[in-house]
């Protein structure tokens, strides 16, 4: 199980991007939503969904769930 963070701040096309600990792009506490601890980045995107209508995997820590 791993804990996912979703960006209060959306990336320049819209996306909040979703991270998980030691992510070296998580953003500073005050800029992201604890979501939970989940064994996929999959169910931490359906959770990050009911905050933000547009979500993605970050590239590097959630690849797995990352569309570009
Ligand atoms: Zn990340």
């Amino acid at each position: 199980m791993a804990k996912y963070y979703v960006n209060k701040n959306a990336q320049s096309n819209g996306d909040h991007e979703v991270h998980t600990t030691g992510c070296s792009y998580m953003p500073q506490a005050e800029n992201r939503i604890y979501l939970g601890e989940f064994i996929t980045c999959r169910s931490a995107i359906t959770e990050a969904k009911k905050h933000y209508t547009q979500v993605n995997g970050c590239y590097y820590c959630s690849n797995a769930c990352h569309t570009s």
